[in-house]
């Protein structure tokens, strides 16, 4: 999976997935573009990289505004020298639960972030990446099924479904591939874990805790692979990433 010479954009890139999915394409050989709303985050992810010889470039911008991404991509493809793959992860947990507890501006927030955003994305994606470049925008397991108290959740990440599946048939003429991953439960800030800023090499992640969390890690691992030339067979596809946890064990309801 070598990356040397290719460049990368990767959204919510200051924290889990999107931290260590930076880390380890940098420690690929790949120049990474690090966004994050949270500015110190990202700077702290690419000071990581940097520290490790790798190149890396930390941008703010909020992923559900239009001018934001037109700005980070803007910056991203003239300082990396041109793009070759997105990692469009950014995206927030649901604050309230049930259907009756949660103002219509909380599922707004939700179909804005975690759908607008990779939306958005993807129209820079297809205008920006060169040919045989790749995308992968993280969904989450609750694209593939409904999930109790987390409505607004999992109506953006079905929707990001749909979106991936449509734009894969739309970008395969340029050449470009996109696909989706849909992780069960991880181990990161948006699960309550504590912040991780270690690169962990794929022969470091130990078995995977069945029924248990995925380290961020383990997702990001899958992430690269989609965005590898070794993935050229895969497109548009929705990758459960969840360690057997809804298609072996599925929850008692
Ligand atoms: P995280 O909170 O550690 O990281 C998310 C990052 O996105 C943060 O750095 C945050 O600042 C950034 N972000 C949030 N809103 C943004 C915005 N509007 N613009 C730009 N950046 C923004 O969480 P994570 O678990 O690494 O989540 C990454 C992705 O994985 C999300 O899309 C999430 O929905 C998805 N996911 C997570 C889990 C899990 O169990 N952690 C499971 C399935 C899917």
């Amino acid at each position: 999976m070598s990356f040397v010479g290719k460049s990368a954009v990767v959204t919510g890139g200051g924290s889990g997935i999107g931290a260590s999915a930076a880390m380890r394409l940098a420690a690929e050989g790949c120049k990474v573009a690090v966004v994050d709303i949270r500015m110190q985050d990202a700077e702290r992810v690419a000071s990581v990289i940097e520290a490790h010889g790798g190149t890396a470039l930390a941008i703010a911008g909020d992923v559900s505004r239009e001018a934001d991404n037109e700005q980070f991509f803007t910056q991203a493809e003239a300082a990396l020298d041109g793009l070759d793959m997105a990692f469009l992860n950014a995206g927030v947990i649901q604050r309230y639960g049930p259907f009756d507890q949660m103002p219509v501006e909380e599922f707004d927030r939700m179909i804005a972030i975690n759908l607008r955003g990779p939306y958005l994305g993807l129209r820079q994606a297809q205008r920006r990446l060169r040919p045989g470049g790749a995308v992968v925008v993280t969904a989450s397991a609750a694209a593939l099924t409904g999930f109790s108290d987390a409505a607004g959740y999992s109506t953006a990440k079905h929707g990001v479904v749909g979106l991936v599946r449509s734009a894969a048939r739309e970008f395969a003429s340029r050449g470009l591939r996109v696909n989706a991953i849909c992780p069960g439960g991880v181990e990161t800030p948006m699960t309550g874990a504590e912040q991780q800023h270690s690169i962990v090499a794929p022969d470091q992640l130990g078995t995977p805790p069945y029924r248990g969390n995925l380290t961020p890690q383990m997702v990001a691992e899958v992430a690269l692979f989609l965005l590898s030339p070794a993935a050229a067979a895969l497109n548009g596809q929705a990758q459960l990433v969840d360690a057997a946890l809804l298609s072996a064990f599925p929850p008692a309801l």
